[in-house]
This record gives structure tokens, sequence and C-alpha cells, in this order.
């Protein structure tokens, strides 16, 4: 076995209680990760509580014990001996539930490139989806059985990370993996209906009315997006409301870089980056104190829309020269 997953493997059975969490703005990956483990852990008759600094968005409400993820709330305390960070690059990614590690044991599950290694036990690979490493703990643990559930939770990671196994992080083993989750009770349909092809009535609209508004650079390589609170206000939507909207800039016709910035307050602007074939926007978001993949990452800028907007361009149109 994989030293590292037995390392993994061997805390889990030595602790009793276990905090399991993950990234703010939570994604199918981050939600597979920690409810399978969490199912995998109650077959071992752990206690186990989940915690996340967020919301959970609607599509992922069909999920299996969806209703055990817990929001964090000020001066919440746990009493636990391990915790589990999963689909992180770094701790600051759990926000305010940092203030729970305290000085339990840390395991570190994730499979970003500029994933900082924070954790006492650290599982990191350059995997597609976070999913594909507990799938792997899950197969060297003799005694945890993979249920339909587990399968479930596991598959909509995977579909999710992968943009249907569109990407480019997608692999043979991700196939593979699917493949065997198929053979466990995994309705693939079902998942899509939930996570990819349902949209609220204000996400219609709000998508109309923000790819009136798409903007491109003279070169036509960077396209982008915006969502101001106005525009919002405007149909009704809530933040949330624009999901699905980051992958649209990219797929313009000759385009290299997609960007989304959404306006969460006056001087926080959102921003989402996805690239095509080179362009490397974690290197870009990274510039801005966030992080991601080669192909989509993203960052949290603290100034108004119009100025985000300039200087983020403006490193890309840097980037584009380093990359091309
Ligand atoms: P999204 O645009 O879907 O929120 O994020 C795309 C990818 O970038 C995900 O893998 C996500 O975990 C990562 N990411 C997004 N925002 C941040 C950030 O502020 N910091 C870091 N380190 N990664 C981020
Ligand atoms: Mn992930």
């Amino acid at each position: 076995m994989n030293e590292k997953i037995s390392a993994v493997i061997n805390s889990i059975k030595d602790a009793e209680n276990i905090l399991l969490t993950g990234h703010i703005s939570p994604d199918g990956d981050n939600l597979g990760s920690m409810l399978a483990l969490k199912l995998m852990m109650e077959q071992l008759g752990k206690k186990t509580t989940i915690i996340i600094d967020d919301s959970i968005p609607d599509c992922f409400t069909f999920l299996p014990n969806i209703e055990e993820v817990q929001q964090y709330e000020e001066g919440l305390t746990v009493d636990v001996d391990l915790i589990v960070v999963v689909d992180s690059s770094n701790l600051e990614r759990i926000a305010r539930v940092q203030e729970l590690v305290t000085e339990q044991i840390v395991i570190n599950i994730d499979h970003h490139e500029d994933n900082n290694l924070f954790g006492d036990y650290n599982l990191v690979a350059e995997v597609a989806a976070t999913v594909e490493l507990i799938y792997n703990i899950q197969q060297e643990m003799k005694e945890v059985e993979l249920t339909s559930e587990i399968a479930t939770v596991l598959a909509t990671g995977l579909i999710t990370d992968t943009g249907s196994f569109r990407y480019s992080n997608t692999t043979s083993l991700t196939h593979q993996i699917m493949a065997e989750l198929l053979n466990y009770g995994v309705d693939p349909s079902l998942i899509a209906k939930h996570v990819l092809e349902t949209n609220s009535y204000q996400n219609l609209i709000l998508r109309g009315k923000v790819l009136q508004d798409l903007q491109v650079d003279s070169t036509g390589k960077i396209a982008w997006l915006k969502v101001s609170r106005e525009m919002l206000e405007e149909v009704g939507a809530e933040l949330e409301d624009t999901e699905g909207l980051v992958n649209y800039p990219r797929t313009l016709k000759g385009a290299e870089v997609g960007v989304l910035f959404k306006e969460v307050e006056e001087q926080e602007i959102r921003v989402g980056l996805r690239s095509n074939n080179y362009l490397k926007v974690n290197q870009v978001a990274d510039l801005f104190g966030g992080g991601g993949h080669p192909r989509a990452a993203g960052c949290t800028i603290n100034l108004k829309l119009e100025e985000v907007e300039k200087e983020v361009i403006r490193a890309i149109k840097e980037q584009l020269a380093k990359d091309k």
C-alpha cells in the first residue's frame, strides 16, 4: 500500500472524534469527499462532524447525508482528536473553521498543485479530483464497504471537477474509477440533472443579461463577464444564481482565457478564471492571493469592480506573453 495512504488510514483508525472540513464556495468535489469520508468513518464506528464556513448550493442538496454538513457559527467549539481537510490548497481556504484547529492531528487530502502541505499527514497528488484520493483510501480499507451512497458522492466529485470528463485533468484512471462506481449503484443521470441541468429562473434571466455585456480584449484571447450588485438586484438574483457563468467566456471562438468578475460587496470582487490550452490561470490568481489549477483558478480582490477588472486583465496579458 502507498505509504501516505496507510498513514492516513492509521490515523483515522486511531482517532475517535473526527472533524471533516473543506474550502468555502463548496463544490461537488469538496462535498463529495467530506460526505464519502463521513460514511466510511461511520462504518468504522467513528464519531464524525462536518463543518464548513459557507452555505450549500441548491444543486448539491440532493446528495445523500448532505443535511449532516453544518455551517460554521461564531463561538462554535468541537471536541475532536483528528481534523481532515479536503480539496484545499492551504488552511486559509477553510476560512473561520481554522478557529477549530488547535492541538489536533491534521490530515490534508488534496489535488491542487499549489498545496502548501499544511497537514501533519499530507495525501496530495495531481489527480483530477480529491474524490479519486478518497476512493483510493476506501479501496485500501478492507473493513469499509463501498455503498451506493459513497459511490454517488464520489461520482459527483468526479463529474463536477472534470466538467463531465471533458477537462484536460481527466485521465484513464478517472474513467476507471467512474466505471467501478457505476457498478455500485450510481445513477449518472440523476447527478447530471441536479448538478448540471437545473437552473433557477433568476440564473437563466441573469445569464441573458450578463452575456449581453461580454467583453473581449483587442487580441480576442481574453473574454470576460461582470456581475454587479446592481444587475443582481435588477433580476432579483443572489450570488448563488451566477452558478455556471464562469464557463461561458472561454468558449468564445479564439479565446484562451475566460474570466468572471462577481461583485460580492462594493470592494470585494470574486474573480473566477478559466483557460483552454496553455495559460496558467493559477499563476494569475496567485498574484492576487488566490490559487487553483492551471485551467481553473480564483481569487478575491478588495478593490472596486472597475479597478479589479483593469488589474486582472493586465495581469492576464502579462501571463499570456509568458505562457504562449
Ligand atoms: P472557482 O472559480 O470554481 O471558485 O474555483 C476554481 C478553482 O480554483 C478551484 O479548484 C478552487 O479550489 C480554486 N480556487 C478558487 N478560489 C481560490 C482562492 O481564493 N484561493 C485558492 N488557493 N484557490 C482558489
Ligand atoms: Mn477539487
